[in-house]
């Protein structure tokens, strides 16, 4: 499948089917035990983000791209803590969810974030910092060079991205189906090795400075956050 096709499926599952069922986990309503367990190891994945980000001190006024921004999980808080979030999408529906998420909790810092709607290889602009968690799922290996070249183009010190560890184990997991489970796994899921990540940061000028694995039973995700060496 090229990548337009595979951008074409994805954009359309987070359209329907994918975002009654991410926003659901994304939320705080009732779900299932499998999604139960996403939605909290996703949560982990963003709490150690900002925990990197407010421990460095100097969030406030600082600018931010959060490339696929799903409901606006990590731009909400972001935004709250006083940075300067450009949060984008390539679902409207995802974004337009965030918009209203965003509305009803910001109050007076609502206008620190600004959403739209784009694939994030056609985004502009450079950010002192560019994060992208949770969406190299959707990539596969021969497309993410230059997924992350473009990441790394608009990042003038930092890069954060989480994905699936291709590991083993995992490997083994989504094999037998255990990995995405629910009637909804209409997307393909695409693990990665951290090797091939960590080679293709340093090809763009960046080293790894933090690391973060969260895991569990169903919600699998490494975090890196790469500085210009
Ligand atoms: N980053 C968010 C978070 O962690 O809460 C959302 C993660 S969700 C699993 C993946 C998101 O990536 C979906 O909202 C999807 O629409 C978005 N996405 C996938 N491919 C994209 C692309 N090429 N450009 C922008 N967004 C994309």
């Amino acid at each position: 499948m090229s990548v337009a096709d595979d951008k074409t499926v994805v954009r359309e599952y987070f359209n329907s089917t994918g975002f009654d069922r991410w926003r659901r986990i994304y939320g705080d309503g009732e779900v299932n035990k499998v999604q139960l367990d996403i939605r909290n190891g996703h949560q982990q994945t963003i709490d150690r983000v900002l925990d990197w980000l407010k421990a460095d001190g100097n969030l406030s006024g600082l600018s931010i791209c959060d490339a696929g921004c799903g409901v606006g999980s990590l731009s909400i808080p972001l935004a709250e803590a006083g940075a300067i979030v450009n949060a984008s999408d390539i679902s409207e529906k995802m974004v337009s969810e965030a918009k209203e998420r965003a509305k009803a909790v910001l109050g007076d810092r609502a206008g620190n974030v600004q959403f739209s709607t784009q694939d994030l290889e056609a985004l502009e602009g450079r950010y002192h910092t560019v994060i992208c968690l949770d969406v190299l799922i959707h990539y596969p290996d021969d497309k993410m060079a230059d997924m992350i070249a473009h990441l790394a183009s608009m990042a003038e010190s930092r890069l954060i991205l989480s994905f699936a560890p291709k590991t083993l184990a995992y490997t083994l997991l989504k094999r037998i189906g255990e990995f995405f489970p629910g009637p909804s796994k209409t997307t393909r899921a695409y693990l990665h090795r951290e090797a091939d990540i960590v080679k293709i940061f340093q090809q763009n000028g960046f080293t790894i400075a933090r690391k973060e694995m969260t895991s569990t039973r169903f919600y699998f995700s490494r975090l890196l956050e790469a500085v210009r060496s």
